[in-house]
């Protein structure tokens, strides 16, 4: 088995010896292709204190033969949930952690009939996911392709910028280019806002056409090697009314200032509360309605989070001290009703010295 799923798995087992719990079910994509290799789309994982056995149909004999090389494959005729119960019951297990986030109701109660009566589940949260966000010498490498890649789209969508194109347009077209520079696929359906569209954060591309002074939001993302880039540019088609170069200015200093506060032990809360410092001294506080930044990986969001309070829903505080290894976007943005959104949005290495930057694409303020 190579040596990164073995210390994964060893990893997750001591945790599960924390818990008490003698094996651990995940049935999460990308919690499978980190634990064993395993990229298709249905699948489950049941890590025992002895080995990892991956689960699934014969859809995936070949490739599961051939990517899951961090466990033993067993190819099921059953539906999953019962065939993971199967073994479960084969190997005596008493005690079960499963992911709450991650598996449905219906995958849990046929795990649960498929089990003895007796069996005790250990509902848990973020186990793999902490494990992931800190990433390996070799998974640094990828999530740097991918950023280099994503400020290359960003690049060469930059002449496709013209009045009269529409935001679909300019989406599909981003998203060509992604697959031409060698991404397997966009990460998440890439945003691409005009005018006073660009107020909503996420807005969804439509059949508007861009006009002449507006401004032009795009955030793509890209899969490259199973490692995500998160990339988001605000540009000006024409000359900038002072007041959207200045909202730009107070966004881009809001970032610098947030990346500058990276660094292995400070909290993701204090990277937060430094963008949005600077956003409140220009009266601009009110305006940026979304947390600072979040971790990326093999998923586009994932631990860790840049954002006030001291926990998420999933109880993962904002207070833990980054470490080196995380790597996270930092993307504050001002939305204002009417006259529109700025959002930059780049990608950060923690190092135990400071932040550094993955995405290369120009920040500075441009009009086309
Ligand atoms: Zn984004
Ligand atoms: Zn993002």
């Amino acid at each position: 088995m190579p040596s990164a799923y073995r210390r994964r798995q060893k990893l997750l087992r001591a945790k599960l010896a924390s818990l008490d719990a003698g094996a651990f079910v995940t049935l999460s994509q990308p919690n499978l292709l980190y634990l064993c290799g395993f990229t298709g789309s249905s699948g489950a994982l049941l890590l025992d204190s002895r080995g990892a056995t991956l689960i699934t149909d014969g859809r995936y004999t070949q490739q599961a033969r051939k990517e899951a090389r961090g466990a033993r494959v067993i190819i099921s005729q059953e539906s999953l949930a019962r065939e993971v119960a199967a073994v479960i019951s084969r190997l005596g297990i008493g005690r079960v952690a499963v992911e709450a986030q991650r598996l449905t109701l219906a995958q849990f109660t046929s795990l649960q009939k498929g089990c003895p009566a007796q069996t005790e589940w250990r509902p848990t949260e973020g186990l793999v996911e902490a494990i992931r966000a800190v990433k390996e010498p070799a998974e640094i490498r990828c999530l740097r392709e991918a950023a280099k890649l994503g400020s290359e789209v960003f690049r060469r969508a930059l002449p496709l910028i013209v009045p009269g194109i529409t935001e679909n347009e300019l989406a599909a077209e981003i998203e060509h280019r992604m697959r031409r520079l060698g991404a397997s696929r966009p990460a998440f359906e890439t945003i691409v806002a005009f005018g006073p569209r660009t107020a909503w954060p996420h807005a969804r591309p439509t059949s508007r056409k861009l006009r002449r002074n507006e401004l032009v939001l795009l955030d793509m993302g890209v899969i490259l090697g199973n490692y995500c880039c998160d990339l988001t540019r605000t540009v000006f088609v024409g000359r900038a009314p002072a007041r959207v170069r200045r909202m730009y200015q107070e966004v881009l200093k809001a970032q610098g200032v947030a990346i500058r506060a990276i660094r292995a032990g400070a909290s993701g809360a204090a990277v937060d509360q430094a963008a949005r410092r600077v956003l409140r001294k220009a009266g601009l506080e009110r305006y940026f309605t979304h947390s600072t930044g979040h971790g990326i990986g093999l998923e586009v969001h994932e631990p860790p989070r840049l954002a006030k309070g001291p926990q998420n829903h999933s109880g993962q505080g904002q207070n833990e001290p980054l470490q080196a290894g995380q790597v996270v976007t930092v993307e504050p943005g001002v939305y204002i009703a009417g006259l529109g959104g700025v959002r930059i949005e780049d990608d950060v290495l923690v190092t135990k010295s400071g932040g550094e930057l993955l995405t290369d694409a120009s920040r500075e303020f441009l009009e086309l």
